[in-house]
């Protein structure tokens, strides 16, 4: 399926059109399973998405779809947090709307470059 007809399938995802280059981002990592690129709204010195080029809506859908994505997923977000941050990152997954969800194209947010606190508020 090309970037187009996904993103035709999913208007409104708007990481599928990240993906296609449709709506601008700083892209740190690409390859053939994931795109990484910097939050537009950092929370923290790194902040980073790191999403599967398909759609899954959480981290449980794709793990069940496709878990070489995810493992995928895991090894690039700990590469940018070793790049960056010296490998120590919170590395978050929000599957809800409850939880602060916004975004249903499953994404991992690389947080690090300070201090967190726990539990997260
Ligand atoms: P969620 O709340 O779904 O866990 O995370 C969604 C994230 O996407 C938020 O941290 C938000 O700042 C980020 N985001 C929303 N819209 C855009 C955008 O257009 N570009 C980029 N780079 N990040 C976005």
């Amino acid at each position: 399926m090309s970037e187009v007809s996904r993103v035709q399938r999913a208007p409104d995802d708007l990481f599928l059109r990240i993906v296609a280059g449709e709506v601008p981002a700083t892209i740190v990592h690409s390859d053939d399973l994931v795109v990484a690129f910097e939050d537009v709204n950092p929370q923290a010195p790194v902040h980073v998405l790191v999403i599967p080029r398909e759609r899954h809506e959480n981290v449980a859908q794709l793990a069940a779809a496709a878990p070489a994505t995810l493992a995928r997923l895991v090894e690039v977000a700990q590469r940018i947090a070793d790049e960056r941050c010296g490998g120590e990152y919170r590395l978050v997954f929000n599957t809800g709307t409850a939880v602060g969800q916004s975004v249903f194209h499953v994404h991992g947010h690389v947080l690090g470059g300070r201090g967190f606190t726990w539990p997260p508020g």
